[in-house]
């Protein structure tokens, strides 16, 4: 589903990512942990362009969407390939960054029918079932700043399965909300997982890793420290750097 192979970025002389590799099967869920400045959200930007990479490859569902050849040269597809190759994930950041002047439906259909050129009447129902899903059915016609955080990140959450992504990237979606609202959202994920979504998860939840990851991956300083199953992880870290991390966040 995902491979990115070898990853590198810089900004400027500093290099926050220092060859990370990893594959992603379809319906798995890998938890991305690790300190602040790890790079954790560089990788995820990477992922989907939202930052080119210095070296390396990352494949999508088959398709190349940067490679980089025997001389070290780096090749991204074209412009209207790696969009299409970008469009099969969908992102779900921090802070919520909904359309204010729009309304909690508007939101959800607004890149479905400007992106992909769907008509009203065919995202319509589809955009309803998504609010409803996440428990939003009677926010609809809301502004989003009437909206507390966690309902809020719903919507995020729906307007990026508007999209009918294969693979979603979140990027700590419940960090900038209260403790009593992180459970909601947390809550939209795991149902997603149960639905064998693909899924990449950026996270300071170690419950959530712990409990809906397939995988766990640790990051720090650029590099993939340790990976694992969330036993191996939680319980009998290898690295005294993980084990370390965790008596702080656990
Ligand atoms: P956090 O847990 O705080 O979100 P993170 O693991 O997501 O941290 P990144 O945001 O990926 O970390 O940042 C990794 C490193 O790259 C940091 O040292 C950061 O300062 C640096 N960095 C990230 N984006 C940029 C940028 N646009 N320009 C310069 N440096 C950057
Ligand atoms: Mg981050």
């Amino acid at each position: 589903m995902i491979q990115a192979t070898n990853i590198h970025k810089r900004f400027k002389q500093f290099e926050a990512l220092k060859g990370i590799s990893l594959e992603v099967a379809k319906g798995e869920v890998v938890a991305i942990i690790g300190p602040s400045g790890s790079g954790k959200s560089t990788f995820l930007r990477c992922l989907n362009r939202l930052e080119m990479i210095d070296e390396g490859s990352i494949v999508i569902e088959g398709e190349e969407l940067v490679t980089t050849n025997a001389e070290g040269k780096i090749q991204y597809a074209n412009e209207p390939e790696a969009r299409l190759i970008c469009r099969k994930m969908g992102m779900v950041f921090q802070q919520f960054n909904l359309f204010p002047h729009l309304t909690v439906l508007q939101n959800v259909v607004e890149a479905p029918m400007t992106v992909k050129g769907v008509k009203y009447p065919e995202i319509l129902p589809v955009a309803q079932e998504l609010l409803r899903k996440v428990g939003l059915e009677d926010k609809m016609n809301n502004y989003p700043s009437r909206l507390s955080g966690g309902q809020k990140q719903r919507v995020a959450i729906a307007r990026a399965l508007a999209m009918k992504p294969d693979i979603m990237l979140f990027d700590e979606p419940t960090s900038a909300l209260d403790p009593e609202l992180t459970g909601e959202v947390l809550k939209a994920m795991r149902q997603l997982a149960e639905e064998h979504m693909t899924m990449i998860v950026v996270t300071h939840e170690m419950g959530f890793a712990r409990e809906v990851a397939n995988r766990v991956i640790f990051m720090d300083k650029g590099e993939i420290l340790e990976e694992g199953t969330p036993e191996e992880i939680f319980e009998k870290p290898s690295q005294q750097r993980t084990q370390s991390f965790l008596n702080v966040v656990a």
